[in-house]
């Protein structure tokens, strides 16, 4: 038996050997022919990172990483060949409880950053050490101190700051783990490690880059902050300065989907560049390359449109989205390089929610556990679960590597292959009940290159009868274009050709009075009280037998030939003899008048006017006569909702 289960390891590690031992001689030989990357122009030794610090947790969870030839292979010898050559990892002081139940998020305390470093240094790539400064995660929304330094004052937090900044990174000296950069805290916009004053996070971030150069005098030192759409990175960069932070890199998030502009990135950081002198990176990136989930935990991004935010969510628009972000930093004037954030953290299983959900709790391999309520109890201990970013990794639910992966290499030969259709954005269309539904012959689809064309597209077929008899309604229509879906969303409506129909915008947009009475009062009014809708009105009213006596009118223009109908509503009161009607002109001539009155308070009327003929190019004009005796003492009265339309 045990000489059997022998043979089977060797012809397992044989297995293994033959798949992953063997090193690629030209990875980029064996590219797809699918992926289209244009060659960038690259500065020498710039950083093509991926952060993987879910990595070990995920591996203990039973997820297994599969290689180029489809054989199960180390994630780092895989991220090796795409062309990665740095991998940086999370470090939380404690993330786990009394017990040593895990926080989750990979558990990333120094001795994993430590196994992780180890395998990064076994197939050359270089170690960038993220120093949260925090037992959990820190970001812009946190910045909590780790329990043991809580009641500290800063002086000694200071201290204890850079003993556990110069141990840990002597862990990884020991182990000959080749560190080339280390950040000084995470996305610390304005706090850090509890503290939220920049004298005082400066005294912090003073004793980490004291401990990172005294241990790895070579490697760099980074600080790291997030919103570069917030327009505050000077602010930031002034601070480090005025309190003569010694550092090398002044790095930033820069999420597509949140992080405003590539153009505005490039500005700001630019901008650190020419006014502090230091180098800048992008030192957490990601985009989804699908729109839905994985792992039974909803994700950070998840719209269901094909496009979004200019790159489609598929594998071709991830890779696109990391060419652009490694252009624009490559084209910076200190640009040293790009960090793709954990692109390996998918899902620890196919089947359920609850079985997956045993595997984060067991080995941290969820963005945070239950056992981090301990720590924080308002975020990670009400909201924990998986991951969050399983639709933005570079490996598919199943752990084989995405095309996308393969940009890292690609960027610096070009992969130019023919322009296909990656996906075609939604389109909108808005009928008129009484006109024909005309369908698009033509959408517009984001190219393989990220370019933006139109193509033909051929929709299922509608029946118009059916879509003009349900009357106001929506409709989701499907289509094929280049073999992508297009989807059109069609909105059956009733146009109304008037400007400020409803006296919504609180002032006369087109329309005119032409008092012939000169009543007291004739405006707009807000109150919805006395408004058919909304909650502006036109009002009037006069003290005066017979003033009350005008007409309030607008011109429609660029109407099409038919038939149209008109129609407005008014109320009031103390009006005597009565002569109101609306009416229509073509041309000046009135066509057609339609009759009403007013009675009493709040008892609306509505005067019609049908049978409207309009031919393209004539000048229609709407109203209503408003013309009452008003019995000794004056009338006053409320217009509302005004509609011209094709008459149906
Ligand atoms: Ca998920």
């Amino acid at each position: 038996m045990k000489k059997f289960m022998v043979i089977l390891v060797t012809i397992a590690m044989l297995l293994t050997m033959s798949a992953c031992g063997k090193k690629y001689e030209n990875p980029i030989a064996q590219s797809s022919e699918t992926l289209y990357v244009r060659k960038l122009d690259l500065p020498e030794g710039f950083i093509k990172g991926v952060d993987i610090s879910s990595v070990i947790s995920l591996e203990n969870s039973g997820v297994r990483f599969y290689g180029w030839d489809g054989n199960e292979c180390d994630i780092f010898q895989t991220l090796a060949e795409s062309g990665v050559n740095y991998i940086r990892v999370r470090v939380w002081n404690n993330p786990f409880d009394e017990n040593g139940n895990g926080f989750g998020g990979g558990n990333n305390d120094i001795n994993t950053a430590v196994e992780i470093g180890k395998r990064a240094t076994k197939y050359g790539m270089k170690l960038l050490v993220d120093f949260h400064y925090s037992d959990f995660w820190a970001d812009p929304g946190k910045q909590m101190v780790p329990t043991s330094w809580k009641d500290m004052e800063i002086e000694e937090k200071a201290e204890a700051l850079y003993q556990f900044t110069k141990e840990s990174l002597e862990l990884l000296k020991k182990e000959k783990v080749d560190v080339g950069m280390v950040q000084i805290g995470n996305e610390t916009n304005g706090a850090m490690c509890g503290e939220t004053i920049w004298a005082k996070i400066l005294k912090l971030m003073i004793s980490g880059s004291k401990a990172v150069r005294e241990v790895f005098p070579k490697a760099k030192v980074a600080v790291h902050f997030a919103n570069p759409e917030s327009g505050s990175y000077e602010t930031y960069a002034s601070k480090l300065a005025y309190y003569a932070l010694d550092y090398d890199v002044f790095a930033s998030s820069y999420y597509p989907y949140w992080h405003g502009t590539l153009d505005n990135l490039k500005k700001e950081l630019d901008n650190i560049t020419d006014k502090y002198d230091k180098e800048v990176m992008v030192i957490e990136t990601s985009y989804a390359y699908r729109g839905d989930d994985t792992d039974f935990f909803g994700n950070t991004i998840s719209d269901e449109s094909a496009v979004v935010k200019n790159y489609p969510y598929s594998v071709q628009g991830q890779a696109n989205s990391i060419i652009d972000v490694m252009d624009t930093v490559s084209q910076m004037k200190k640009g040293i390089g790009v960090c793709y954030w954990e692109p390996a953290w998918i899902t620890v299983g196919q089947n359920s929610y609850d079985e997956n959900k045993a595997l984060w709790e067991k080995y941290g391999s969820g963005w945070a556990s239950s056992y981090a309520k301990v720590y924080d109890k308002n975020d990670a201990g009400r909201y924990f679960g998986g991951s969050a970013v399983d639709n933005q990794a570079l490996f598919d639910e199943k752990g084989y590597p995405l095309e996308s992966l393969k940009v890292f290499n690609l960027v610096d030969t070009g992969n130019i292959v023919e322009l296909t259709v990656e996906a075609v954005e939604d389109t909108y269309l808005s009928c008129d009940l009484n006109e024909k539904v005309v369908l698009p012959e033509k959408v517009y689809a984001i190219m393989s290159d990220n370019s933006r064309q139109e193509v033909s597209v051929k929709w299922e077929d509608i029946n118009e009868e059916e879509l003009r008899s349900n009357g106001v309604k929506k409709y989701t229509i499907h289509g094929e274009a280049n073999g992508k879906q297009a989807v059109l969303y069609l909105s059956m409506i009733k146009f109304n050709f008037l400007d400020n129909p409803y006296f919504d915008t609180g002032d006369m947009g087109k329309w005119k009075v032409i008092d012939n009475g000169k009543a007291d009062e004739l405006y707009i009014e807000k109150k919805s009280t006395d408004s058919l809708s909304g909650e502006y009105h036109f009002h009037f009213c006069s003290a005066m037998a017979n003033s009350v006596n005008f007409d309030l009118e607008q011109d429609v223009e660029n109407l099409k030939d038919g038939t149209y109908c008109f129609e407005i509503s008014i109320m009031g009161g103390d009006a005597g003899n009565t002569n109101i009607y609306a009416y229509v002109k073509v041309n000046g001539e009135t066509v057609a008048t339609g009759n009403t009155t007013i009675t009493s308070y709040n008892e609306w009327h509505k005067a019609t006017v049908n049978d409207v003929n309009v031919k393209a190019g004539d000048k229609v004009t709407c109203g209503i006569h408003v013309e009452c005796s008003g019995a000794n003492k004056g009338a006053w009265g409320k217009i509302d909702d005004a509609l011209f339309n094709y008459q149906d």
